[in-house]
Protein backbone atom coordinates (compact mmCIF):
# COMPACT_ATOMS: atom_id res chain seq x y z
CA UNK A 1 0.00 0.00 0.00
CA UNK A 2 2.72 2.80 0.90
CA UNK A 3 4.18 2.04 -2.43
CA UNK A 4 0.95 2.22 -4.45
CA UNK A 5 0.64 5.50 -2.02
CA UNK A 6 4.03 6.72 -2.80
CA UNK A 7 3.20 6.27 -6.76
CA UNK A 8 0.01 8.06 -6.67
CA UNK A 9 2.22 10.94 -5.60
CA UNK A 10 4.50 11.19 -7.90
CA UNK A 11 1.80 10.89 -10.59
CA UNK A 12 0.81 14.30 -12.27
CA UNK A 13 -1.90 16.33 -11.77
CA UNK A 14 -3.96 15.60 -14.75
CA UNK A 15 -7.96 15.52 -13.82
CA UNK A 16 -9.71 12.69 -15.61
CA UNK A 17 -9.92 14.55 -19.30
CA UNK A 18 -6.65 15.28 -19.30
CA UNK A 19 -6.14 18.92 -17.96
CA UNK A 20 -2.59 18.89 -15.87
CA UNK A 21 -1.67 21.46 -13.13
CA UNK A 22 1.93 21.79 -12.14
CA UNK A 23 2.17 21.48 -8.32
CA UNK A 24 4.57 23.01 -6.36
CA UNK A 25 5.89 23.10 -3.24
CA UNK A 26 6.28 25.92 -0.31
CA UNK A 27 9.68 25.31 0.66
CA UNK A 28 11.82 27.69 2.15
CA UNK A 29 15.35 25.97 2.91
CA UNK A 30 17.37 22.89 0.71
CA UNK A 31 17.19 20.84 3.55
CA UNK A 32 13.28 20.44 3.18
CA UNK A 33 13.28 20.00 -1.10
CA UNK A 34 13.68 16.21 -0.29
CA UNK A 35 10.52 15.80 1.74
CA UNK A 36 8.35 17.67 -0.71
CA UNK A 37 9.62 16.09 -3.77
CA UNK A 38 8.35 12.79 -1.82
CA UNK A 39 5.14 14.04 -1.35
CA UNK A 40 4.79 14.87 -5.16
CA UNK A 41 5.84 18.07 -5.41
CA UNK A 42 7.31 19.28 -8.75
CA UNK A 43 9.35 22.21 -8.72
CA UNK A 44 9.39 25.29 -5.59
CA UNK A 45 6.32 27.82 -6.33
CA UNK A 46 7.07 29.61 -3.15
CA UNK A 47 10.48 29.91 -1.22
CA UNK A 48 9.60 32.95 1.18
CA UNK A 49 13.78 34.02 1.52
CA UNK A 50 12.30 36.25 4.51
CA UNK A 51 12.99 33.12 6.54
CA UNK A 52 17.07 33.54 6.33
CA UNK A 53 16.06 36.72 7.80
CA UNK A 54 14.08 35.84 10.67
CA UNK A 55 15.96 32.81 11.48
CA UNK A 56 18.93 34.42 12.54
CA UNK A 57 19.06 37.92 14.10
CA UNK A 58 21.26 39.34 11.17
CA UNK A 59 20.77 40.29 7.51
CA UNK A 60 22.77 36.87 5.32
CA UNK A 61 25.09 38.65 2.77
CA UNK A 62 25.26 38.31 -0.55
CA UNK A 63 27.19 35.16 -0.32
CA UNK A 64 25.35 33.47 1.80
CA UNK A 65 22.38 33.82 0.31
CA UNK A 66 23.80 32.76 -3.24
CA UNK A 67 25.03 29.62 -1.50
CA UNK A 68 21.60 28.88 -0.74
CA UNK A 69 19.96 29.70 -3.85
CA UNK A 70 22.71 27.64 -5.49
CA UNK A 71 21.72 25.16 -3.02
CA UNK A 72 18.44 25.05 -3.24
CA UNK A 73 18.38 24.83 -7.14
CA UNK A 74 20.50 22.06 -6.88
CA UNK A 75 18.17 19.93 -4.19
CA UNK A 76 15.74 20.55 -7.16
CA UNK A 77 17.82 18.93 -9.74
CA UNK A 78 16.55 21.27 -12.60
CA UNK A 79 12.89 21.44 -11.30
CA UNK A 80 11.58 24.91 -11.29
CA UNK A 81 12.29 27.33 -8.76
CA UNK A 82 10.46 30.65 -7.52
CA UNK A 83 12.14 32.49 -4.94
CA UNK A 84 10.25 35.47 -4.03
CA UNK A 85 12.32 38.37 -2.72
CA UNK A 86 12.16 39.94 0.94
CA UNK A 87 8.93 40.13 1.95
CA UNK A 88 9.03 41.75 5.02
CA UNK A 89 6.25 44.13 7.09
CA UNK A 90 2.90 43.51 8.35
CA UNK A 91 2.83 39.96 10.13
CA UNK A 92 7.01 39.44 9.26
CA UNK A 93 8.67 41.74 11.53
CA UNK A 94 12.63 41.50 11.48
CA UNK A 95 14.05 43.02 14.85
CA UNK A 96 17.58 43.65 13.72
CA UNK A 97 16.46 45.69 10.79
CA UNK A 98 15.07 48.11 13.24
CA UNK A 99 12.43 49.41 10.52
CA UNK A 100 10.49 52.44 11.78
CA UNK A 101 7.38 51.50 13.51
CA UNK A 102 4.04 52.02 11.98
CA UNK A 103 0.30 52.42 13.37
CA UNK A 104 -0.67 49.96 10.49
CA UNK A 105 1.95 48.19 9.35
CA UNK A 106 0.01 45.56 7.52
CA UNK A 107 -0.60 48.72 5.18
CA UNK A 108 2.69 50.34 5.48
CA UNK A 109 6.09 49.78 3.94
CA UNK A 110 5.85 46.62 3.38
CA UNK A 111 6.92 43.85 0.75
CA UNK A 112 8.01 45.80 -2.07
CA UNK A 113 7.38 48.67 -0.53
CA UNK A 114 10.27 48.35 1.61
CA UNK A 115 12.44 46.89 -1.35
CA UNK A 116 12.39 49.67 -3.37
CA UNK A 117 13.43 51.90 -0.44
CA UNK A 118 16.23 50.04 0.96
CA UNK A 119 18.60 49.26 -1.87
CA UNK A 120 20.97 47.51 0.90
CA UNK A 121 18.51 44.62 0.87
CA UNK A 122 17.45 44.26 -2.41
CA UNK A 123 20.95 44.35 -4.16
CA UNK A 124 22.22 41.79 -2.79
CA UNK A 125 19.45 39.49 -2.91
CA UNK A 126 19.44 40.05 -6.24
CA UNK A 127 22.83 39.64 -7.24
CA UNK A 128 22.66 36.44 -5.78
CA UNK A 129 20.14 35.32 -7.17
CA UNK A 130 21.61 36.58 -10.63
CA UNK A 131 24.99 35.03 -9.67
CA UNK A 132 23.06 31.54 -8.96
CA UNK A 133 21.06 32.12 -12.40
CA UNK A 134 24.79 32.29 -14.06
CA UNK A 135 26.13 28.90 -12.55
CA UNK A 136 23.03 26.87 -14.60
CA UNK A 137 20.56 27.21 -11.28
CA UNK A 138 16.84 26.93 -13.05
CA UNK A 139 14.78 29.95 -11.13
CA UNK A 140 12.57 33.17 -10.88
CA UNK A 141 12.40 35.98 -8.84
CA UNK A 142 9.27 37.03 -7.72
CA UNK A 143 8.36 40.34 -5.72
CA UNK A 144 5.65 40.57 -3.18
CA UNK A 145 3.18 43.39 -2.35
CA UNK A 146 3.05 44.84 -5.94
CA UNK A 147 -0.11 47.16 -6.08
CA UNK A 148 1.11 49.51 -9.06
CA UNK A 149 2.87 49.03 -12.50
CA UNK A 150 5.53 51.91 -11.43
CA UNK A 151 6.62 49.69 -8.95
CA UNK A 152 7.03 46.63 -11.71
CA UNK A 153 9.19 48.76 -13.50
CA UNK A 154 11.50 50.60 -11.12
CA UNK A 155 12.00 46.60 -9.95
CA UNK A 156 12.48 45.07 -13.26
CA UNK A 157 14.79 48.25 -14.39
CA UNK A 158 17.18 47.62 -11.18
CA UNK A 159 16.78 43.73 -11.86
CA UNK A 160 17.84 43.90 -15.47
CA UNK A 161 21.22 46.30 -14.61
CA UNK A 162 22.31 44.02 -12.30
CA UNK A 163 22.00 40.84 -14.80
CA UNK A 164 23.78 42.99 -17.23
CA UNK A 165 26.79 43.85 -14.59
CA UNK A 166 27.18 40.36 -13.65
CA UNK A 167 26.51 39.07 -17.48
CA UNK A 168 24.23 36.82 -16.02
CA UNK A 169 21.12 35.13 -18.11
CA UNK A 170 17.58 36.61 -18.31
CA UNK A 171 15.16 35.03 -15.91
CA UNK A 172 11.47 35.20 -15.05
CA UNK A 173 10.28 38.32 -13.11
CA UNK A 174 6.53 37.64 -11.87
CA UNK A 175 5.10 39.41 -9.33
CA UNK A 176 2.55 38.23 -6.29
CA UNK A 177 -0.75 39.39 -6.63
CA UNK A 178 -2.08 39.52 -2.96
CA UNK A 179 -3.93 43.37 -2.68
CA UNK A 180 -7.10 43.75 -4.74
CA UNK A 181 -5.47 47.14 -6.97
CA UNK A 182 -3.21 43.83 -8.67
CA UNK A 183 -6.09 42.14 -9.08
CA UNK A 184 -8.36 44.74 -10.82
CA UNK A 185 -5.52 46.13 -12.63
CA UNK A 186 -4.46 42.41 -13.58
CA UNK A 187 -4.34 42.88 -17.38
CA UNK A 188 -2.40 46.05 -17.63
CA UNK A 189 0.01 44.41 -15.04
CA UNK A 190 0.66 41.67 -17.20
CA UNK A 191 2.10 43.75 -19.47
CA UNK A 192 5.23 43.87 -17.35
CA UNK A 193 5.45 40.83 -15.39
CA UNK A 194 6.47 37.27 -16.80
CA UNK A 195 3.89 35.57 -14.78
CA UNK A 196 1.41 36.24 -11.68
CA UNK A 197 1.47 34.32 -8.43
CA UNK A 198 -1.72 34.99 -6.15
CA UNK A 199 -0.93 34.89 -2.41
CA UNK A 200 -4.45 34.41 -0.95
CA UNK A 201 -3.46 34.72 2.24
CA UNK A 202 -2.85 38.35 2.01
CA UNK A 203 -5.35 39.01 -0.67
CA UNK A 204 -8.20 37.72 1.79
CA UNK A 205 -7.20 40.18 4.51
CA UNK A 206 -7.06 42.96 2.21
CA UNK A 207 -10.26 41.92 0.07
CA UNK A 208 -12.44 41.75 3.36
CA UNK A 209 -10.71 44.21 5.23
CA UNK A 210 -9.62 41.53 7.96
CA UNK A 211 -6.53 41.44 10.01
CA UNK A 212 -5.34 38.05 8.53
CA UNK A 213 -3.97 37.15 12.44
CA UNK A 214 -7.10 38.11 14.27
CA UNK A 215 -8.38 35.19 16.17
CA UNK A 216 -12.20 36.67 16.96
CA UNK A 217 -12.25 36.92 13.22
CA UNK A 218 -10.79 34.32 11.74
CA UNK A 219 -13.59 32.15 10.76
CA UNK A 220 -15.10 35.40 8.48
CA UNK A 221 -11.30 35.80 6.74
CA UNK A 222 -12.42 33.16 4.13
CA UNK A 223 -10.46 32.85 0.90
CA UNK A 224 -13.67 31.20 -0.39
CA UNK A 225 -15.71 34.61 -0.11
CA UNK A 226 -16.96 35.04 -3.59
CA UNK A 227 -15.16 38.61 -4.00
CA UNK A 228 -11.73 37.11 -3.50
CA UNK A 229 -12.85 34.58 -6.02
CA UNK A 230 -13.84 37.22 -8.50
CA UNK A 231 -10.51 38.72 -7.84
CA UNK A 232 -9.03 35.63 -8.80
CA UNK A 233 -11.02 35.29 -12.00
CA UNK A 234 -9.69 39.11 -12.93
CA UNK A 235 -6.38 37.40 -12.18
CA UNK A 236 -6.40 34.77 -14.31
CA UNK A 237 -8.59 36.46 -17.52
CA UNK A 238 -6.18 39.55 -17.13
CA UNK A 239 -2.83 37.13 -17.36
CA UNK A 240 -4.88 35.52 -20.37
CA UNK A 241 -5.04 38.27 -22.81
CA UNK A 242 -0.79 38.29 -22.66
CA UNK A 243 -0.48 34.83 -22.43
CA UNK A 244 1.20 34.61 -19.16
CA UNK A 245 0.77 31.67 -16.13
CA UNK A 246 -0.90 31.80 -12.76
CA UNK A 247 -0.05 29.79 -9.94
CA UNK A 248 -1.65 30.26 -6.07
CA UNK A 249 1.01 30.30 -3.76
CA UNK A 250 -1.78 30.95 -0.43
CA UNK A 251 -3.48 28.67 1.80
CA UNK A 252 -6.26 28.03 -0.50
CA UNK A 253 -4.09 26.13 -2.82
CA UNK A 254 -3.39 23.74 -0.57
CA UNK A 255 -7.12 22.83 0.54
CA UNK A 256 -8.30 20.27 -1.63
CA UNK A 257 -11.63 21.67 -2.31
CA UNK A 258 -10.13 25.21 -2.60
CA UNK A 259 -7.47 23.34 -4.88
CA UNK A 260 -10.69 22.20 -7.80
CA UNK A 261 -12.23 25.57 -7.75
CA UNK A 262 -8.23 27.60 -8.24
CA UNK A 263 -8.54 24.56 -11.08
CA UNK A 264 -11.66 25.67 -12.36
CA UNK A 265 -10.92 29.48 -12.35
CA UNK A 266 -7.86 28.37 -14.43
CA UNK A 267 -5.01 28.84 -12.33
CA UNK A 268 -1.91 26.96 -13.92
CA UNK A 269 -0.13 26.26 -11.40
CA UNK A 270 -0.94 25.37 -7.09
CA UNK A 271 2.09 25.70 -4.61
CA UNK A 272 1.27 24.38 -0.85
CA UNK A 273 2.89 23.10 1.99
CA UNK A 274 4.76 19.42 1.12
CA UNK A 275 1.96 17.62 3.38
CA UNK A 276 -1.14 19.11 1.36
CA UNK A 277 0.04 18.04 -1.73
CA UNK A 278 -1.24 14.29 -1.69
CA UNK A 279 -4.51 14.81 -1.12
CA UNK A 280 -4.69 17.61 -3.50
CA UNK A 281 -3.57 15.52 -5.96
CA UNK A 282 -5.92 12.83 -5.57
CA UNK A 283 -8.45 15.08 -5.56
CA UNK A 284 -7.68 16.92 -8.91
CA UNK A 285 -7.16 13.39 -10.49
CA UNK A 286 -10.34 12.36 -9.07
CA UNK A 287 -11.91 15.08 -11.40
CA UNK A 288 -13.24 15.91 -14.30
CA UNK A 289 -11.83 19.87 -15.59
CA UNK A 290 -15.02 20.69 -17.45
CA UNK A 291 -16.49 19.72 -14.51
CA UNK A 292 -14.26 21.93 -12.21
CA UNK A 293 -14.97 25.08 -15.01
CA UNK A 294 -18.81 24.58 -13.83
CA UNK A 295 -17.97 24.09 -10.52
CA UNK A 296 -15.90 27.54 -10.74
CA UNK A 297 -18.82 29.35 -12.57
CA UNK A 298 -21.27 28.14 -10.19
CA UNK A 299 -18.87 29.67 -6.95
CA UNK A 300 -18.67 33.07 -8.67
CA UNK A 301 -22.37 33.27 -8.45
CA UNK A 302 -22.54 32.21 -4.80
CA UNK A 303 -23.80 35.08 -2.88
CA UNK A 304 -21.45 34.03 0.49
CA UNK A 305 -18.83 31.68 1.14
CA UNK A 306 -20.64 29.31 3.29
CA UNK A 307 -22.94 28.81 -0.19
CA UNK A 308 -19.34 28.50 -1.83
CA UNK A 309 -18.58 25.86 0.39
CA UNK A 310 -21.90 23.95 0.12
CA UNK A 311 -20.52 23.28 -3.56
CA UNK A 312 -17.94 20.85 -1.95
CA UNK A 313 -20.51 17.55 -2.43
CA UNK A 314 -19.27 14.41 -4.21
CA UNK A 315 -22.75 14.94 -6.01
CA UNK A 316 -21.78 18.54 -7.01
CA UNK A 317 -18.40 17.57 -8.61
CA UNK A 318 -20.78 14.22 -10.28
CA UNK A 319 -23.52 16.46 -11.67
CA UNK A 320 -21.64 19.21 -13.05
C1 LIG B 1 -0.04 35.00 0.77
O1 LIG B 1 -0.18 36.16 1.19
O2 LIG B 1 -1.00 34.26 0.45
C2 LIG B 1 1.31 34.43 0.62
C3 LIG B 1 1.52 33.30 -0.01
O3 LIG B 1 2.33 35.10 1.22
P1 LIG B 1 2.56 35.11 2.80
O4 LIG B 1 1.60 34.13 3.41
O5 LIG B 1 3.99 34.78 2.98
O6 LIG B 1 2.23 36.53 3.13
MG1 LIG C 1 1.51 37.49 1.40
Amino acid sequence: IRQREAEQRSQPARTRDGHTLDIGANVNLPEQVALALSQGAEGVGLMRTEFLFLERGSTPSEDEQYAIYRAMAQALGGRPLVVRALDIGGDKQVAHLELPREDNPFLGVRGARLLLRRADLLEPQLRALYRAARDGARLSIMFPMITSVPEILRLRDICERIRSELAAPQIELGIMIEVPAAAVQADVLARHADFFSIGTNDLTQYTLAIDRQNPELAAEADSLHPAVLRLIRATVDGARRHGRWVGVCGGLAGEAFGATLLAGLGVDELSMTPRDIPAVKARLRASDYATLQQLAARALDCETAAEVRALDLPEALLEG
